[in-house]
């Protein structure tokens, strides 16, 4: 019993929500309810699904570029703290661990780009200053990925920074 709910299969690899990223959810919809009522709990919760979409995509960068090196990835753990991409082993090129590992954080710029190009560009403060609740979500979005791509590149296992280093080191 590994205490998580499998939501479905995308291209051979099970996408599997922990116990506790549920109560995450449940906890957030109960707080903006409280603060403003169902339509900020909605809103709440619509916007960390939409986190953790982009949290998936990341695992799928690790995923693609795995697949390529013939490595086959079983599920994805989502955690309240991210995403747990599981794959079979970790190649022992340390290239082939480089390439893996930065095609995540690359996923993230990849989405905070693409915002910002739909958006048409858009001041950083305005991430700290919400104004306007459509436009708030995709800037809260692309900052979301801005930091998911900072964050994973912190140079410490386990996160894809370390992985990053090591196989650096490896060469
Ligand atoms: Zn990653």
């Amino acid at each position: 019993m590994e205490w998580s709910l499998r939501v479905g299969t995308i291209a051979g690899t099970a996408i599997r929500l922990h116990v506790t990223f549920v109560l995450l959810l449940a906890w957030i919809g109960l707080m903006q309810y409280r603060i403003g009522g169902a339509e900020a709990a909605v809103s709440g919760v619509v916007f960390i699904l939409a986190v953790f979409g982009c949290v998936v995509l990341h695992e799928f960068g690790h995923i693609a570029v795995a697949r390529r090196y013939g490595i086959k990835t079983r599920d994805i753990m989502l955690l309240p703290i991210g995403g747990v991409a599981r794959l079979e082993r970790i190649p022992k090129e340390p290239r082939q661990e480089l390439a893996i590992a930065v095609a995540g954080p690359i996923v993230n710029v990849a989405i905070a780009l693409i915002i910002i190009a739909v958006l048409g560009g858009f001041e950083v403060g305005a991430v700290l200053q919400p104004q306007n609740p459509r436009q708030d979500f995709l800037v809260g979005l692309a900052g979301v990925n801005l930091f998911l791509f900072f964050f994973n590149l912190v140079p410490a296992l386990p996160m894809d920074g370390g992985r990053v280093l090591r196989s650096i080191l490896a060469m």
